[in-house]
């Protein structure tokens, strides 16, 4: 079938002015000014804006899952509140797993009572609930002996295995609430980062592996899977390896390492000693893998710089993208040499946008200033490809957009046609699929985005709504 998009507004990321395009199996098969083709079905776009859908660079698919499933406790604040809370949802939910999150206040008082009262819910689900600062939880009995616990509160190695329970949840989560929401904000593919959050091995297995068997799929993902071992990511045959694997934490917890320390004087340390980052992105690189890992500090962002130096003096420069994510504060002399080396920034301008505050008291002024200047990275010659983080940030490439458009300082700003280009053509390039994705161009993949509005002309980026979605010529998402 061919279908025609016309009468519309069309960005094609290669400035080059059209006013139709015709999509034929699955690719756009031509596009050009006049003279219309013959078509099958004619899409009139009544003056919408029409661009390459957008890549979403950065996501963790299965804790963004399992958000989409829990039991939201935030707002109780009395045992009874949340006991019936949950029994609802042990009645109307047919899913065998209940993971509950956000409940904080009374747990402090959590005692034997309270349990009992908690565990007659249900002894044929598997109950957990987890404090909102996500690092302990309270599990019913049924929990309890499937993982031989002997007590209801669990951290640490324990939860992880409660996790474990939980892992078909989150991917089932995200293959049928997630996905639709990233179809239905505009994207058509996610760099999809898992393994190493929820559990130990199963994630992956649940994940990759099954990969092609997830039909209800209706988003196209590159997974990343978030581990040091090269072997198994060559078991699954996949051409990138890492993600968030951390050489450093954040600054809000005061684990990002910089290289001067904070301003109420502490430091933090890096995660990953210089010998054994250096040997797995070796063994990598010399198996043509892309690597990819989370260095938010000066420190641990340029000690990543180095080992990607010394492993392509060694082995030779390839063509291999190495990516870093995040790159919060990066020196002059740092930037140019990633620009040199061909690495890609993985950013994500919705996170100092939405929590950008405050981080002058934490880092000083002078530090806060260059934080995520994403001006001076462009500038530099790096190539930005850009993300969300979800569940950090909302999947919404539109207020990734936004933020980068209307970031707090002139070194953080991009231009309207930059941030566009991040979010499209930089992530087909982070992902080595920009003979595919990014741009209107013949030959390329139909994804495509129908906006409400022309992004160059609107008010408000982040209030532009997304009209349609189409995925590989499929539509995926017609707004209502
Ligand atoms: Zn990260
Ligand atoms: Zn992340």
């Amino acid at each position: 079938m061919k279908t025609l998009y016309t009468n519309g507004n069309f960005i094609t990321m290669t400035d080059q002015s059209i006013d139709w395009l015709l999509v034929e199996n699955k690719m756009i098969s031509d596009l050009g000014k006049g003279d219309r083709p013959v078509s099958d079905h004619i899409i009139d776009l009544e003056g919408k804006t029409l661009m390459p859908g957008f890549i979403n660079a950065h996501m963790h698919p299965l804790p963004a899952g399992m958000e989409g499933t829990t039991i939201p406790l935030f707002e109780c604040d009395t045992l009874e509140k949340v006991t019936d809370m949950i029994k609802r949802h042990v009645k109307t939910n047919d899913e065998t797993f209940l993971l509950a999150e956000g409940y904080l206040s009374m747990l402090i008082d959590f005692d034997n009572k309270a349990f009992k009262i908690f565990n007659d819910i249900s002894h044929d689900h598997p109950i957990a609930i987890k404090y909102i600062t996500g690092h302990g939880m309270i599990v019913n009995q049924n929990v309890m002996d499937r993982l031989g616990l002997n007590h209801y509160f669990i951290t640490g190695e324990k939860m992880s295995e409660a996790n474990n329970l939980f892992s078909d949840q989150a991917v089932d989560g995200f293959i049928h609430k997630v996905s639709n929401e990233a179809v239905s904000k505009g994207f058509t593919t996610l760099h999809t980062l898992v393994h190493g959050e929820l559990s130990d091995n199963r994630d992956v297995a649940t994940w990759v592996a099954e990969e092609k068997d997830r039909q209800a799929l209706k988003v196209q993902v590159l997974n990343f899977v978030q581990t040091m071992d090269v072997d198994l990511v060559m078991n699954y045959d996949l051409p990138r390896i890492g993600g968030c694997v951390c050489l450093d934490g954040t600054p809000i917890e005061g684990s990002a390492a910089f290289t001067e320390p904070y301003e109420d004087g502490h430091e933090a340390e890096l995660y990953i000693k210089d010998s054994d980052l250096f040997e797995m992105v070796a063994k990598a690189h010399r198996n043509d893998m892309q690597c990819a890992f989370h260095a938010v500090g000066d420190k641990a962002v340029h000690q990543l710089i180095d080992c990607y130096q010394k492993v392509s003096d060694i082995y030779g420069k390839k063509d291999l993208r190495h990516r870093i994510e995040h790159v919060d504060l990066i020196s002059d002399e740092k930037l140019r040499q990633a620009a040199e080396l061909g690495l890609v920034f993985s950013v994500q301008p919705g996170i100092g946008y939405l929590y950008g505050k405050g981080f002058d008291k934490i880092l000083g002024k002078e530090r806060e200033k260059l934080l995520n200047s994403l001006r001076r990275y462009k500038e530099a010659g790096v190539t930005l490809a850009g993300g969300t983080d979800s569940p950090v940030t909302p999947l919404d490439a539109l207020l990734g957009i936004h933020a980068a458009v209307h970031a707090s300082s002139d070194l953080r700003k991009l231009s309207i046609k930059e941030a566009l280009e991040m979010f499209t053509l930089g992530g087909a390039y982070a992902g080595h699929e920009e003979d595919l994705k990014g741009s209107l161009e013949i030959g390329k993949q139909a994804d495509l985005v129908v906006l409400s509005d022309d992004p160059y002309e609107a008010e408000s980026i982040k209030d532009i709504s997304v009209e349609m979605t189409v995925v590989a010529g499929e539509l995926v998402f017609k707004k209502e």
